[in-house]
């Protein structure tokens, strides 16, 4: 079976609706539908979520919320109207509107949202609705509870043979209500497919994929087809704007692929992201490239070179104590290379030279700042040796210097260190390059 997430644009109103209906009765193994809340209809429209929101900020600063609320209703209720749903909505929408007259919280005006849209559409589908604050749990701490979740989860699933459950929210130990992060049905979606035990967990929205650079940069960049999870995150850490760590942990972790499809352009098969890179049928050289300023490379040598690694542990272990982040460690017996976010290497600078000043072997350390990572990812770049080559040449011929580069560790990757004002002319000959 699926689990198929539709995001706010896909539901932003009846017309999406129906593109919706079409899409889970095209394929009958669509059995759990995850809702998030309307999003736009148009450049300038409203989110339903910013409308809660606003309704909230408004009650607590003692204005009055009813023309937003109004604005609300509206939505829902024109929905309702349009697709001729049997759902009395007028009692739920009161009781809403009561409790945030005493006050509710943030979290449960926001999650009010996809609660509705989560009503309406189990209404419209004939599938049954289970309330997300029944079974997807956060602990005392305020952490999401994957434990008690997916027991309860799964028992529920048991009982029901197609389901909606709406995004974005659970509830707390007290059941108050308790909303994830912004875009957080994403995450609702992986963690009810992993307790579905779901063969594919869908992700409909309004693009067809990732693509496999950023269109700002490069003109009409391809999409990608095929990815795997971790050349997803490889390509995450340099700065794609790809799916959230948390909505990928849950179905990664059991080798559920995701899909990335667009509601409306259901034919396009968008993006799949597997676990393996063998489901991949066309072995591209690479999955994609992307680039992030605000990085700088950190150079720390030892100045009498022998093949013992205690100095690579010292230098480490300061790094640890720091608490610095870096995001590629390119390094030998005498030399240890990290590319730091400078943003945040500054702020521990000191504490991290007076540490590192203890080792009590001689070393020089230099810093260039300004650098951007660019990292080429994936799986095929490791049966093709003349990558590296390629990346060289296609750099000098732009007069663009390398400062630092590192094939595939990792196997799946090659980090490339530029200047920050040469990142996107260094992605465009990289591209051009390889497609
Ligand atoms: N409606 C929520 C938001 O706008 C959650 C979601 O759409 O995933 O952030």
């Amino acid at each position: 079976m699926i689990v198929a997430k539709f995001g706010g644009s896909s539901l932003a109103d009846a017309a999406q609706f129906q593109k919706v209906k079409d899409i889970v009765f095209a394929d009958n193994r669509r059995m759990i539908i995850i809702p998030s809340a309307p999003g736009r209809r148009f450049d300038k429209d409203d989110k339903v979520t910013d409308l809660l929101y606003l309704c909230h900020s408004q009650q607590k600063a003692g204005e009055s919320f009813e023309k937003t609320f109004d604005e609300i209703q509206r939505r829902y209720l024109d929905i309702a109207k349009q697709l001729h749903l049997s759902l009395e909505l007028k009692p739920y929408l009161q009781e809403i509107q009561q409790q945030m007259e005493e006050g509710a919280s943030a979290d449960y005006c926001a999650s009010r949202g996809e609660f509705l849209n989560g009503l309406l559409l189990a209404n419209y589908l004939e599938f049954a609705f289970i309330d997300a604050a029944e079974v997807i749990f956060f602990d005392e701490q305020g952490a999401f509870d994957a434990e008690k979740t997916n027991s309860v989860l799964k028992k529920r699933l048991e009982t029901v043979e197609t389901a909606v459950i709406p995004g974005f929210y659970g509830s707390n130990p007290d059941g108050s209500i308790r909303v994830f992060s912004r875009g957080g049905s994403d995450i609702t979606g992986a963690i009810v497919a992993r307790a579905a035990q779901a063969e594919l967990y869908e992700n409909w929205t309004d693009v067809s994929g990732f693509l496999m650079a950023d269109p700002r940069i490069v003109t009409n960049p391809r999409p990608i087809s095929h990815i795997t999870y971790h050349e997803m995150h490889e390509l995450c850490c340099a700065g794609a704007t790809v799916l959230h760590e948390d909505c990928v942990y849950p179905v990664s972790s059991v080798g559920i692929p995701t899909n990335i499809r667009n509601t409306n352009l259901p034919q396009h098969p968008g993006t799949m992201i597997t676990c393996n890179a063998l489901q991949r049928e066309d072995f591209a050289i690479f999955a994609g490239v992307s680039g992030k300023k605000g990085f700088s490379l950190l150079v720390i040598e030892k100045e009498e070179p022998d093949h013992t690694w205690s100095f690579v542990q010292e230098v480490l272990s300061a790094v640890q104590k720091n608490g610095i982040k870096f995001q590629y460690l390119p390094s030998g017996t005498h030399c240890v290379c990290l590319l730091v976010e400078t943003k945040q290497f500054l702020e521990k600078k000191d504490s991290f030279q007076d540490e590192i000043n203890k080792i009590n072997i001689p070393f020089s350390i230099s810093i260039q700042p300004e650098t951007a990572g660019i990292v080429l990812v994936g799986y095929g770049i490791i049966h093709n040796r003349l990558a590296v080559n390629r990346i060289y040449t296609a750099l000098q011929r732009q007069n663009i210097d390398v400062v630092m580069i590192n094939q595939g560790s990792g196997e799946l990757s090659t980090w490339v260190g530029v200047a920050e004002t040469e990142m996107e002319g260094a992605i465009r000959a990289i591209y051009e390059e390889f497609l």
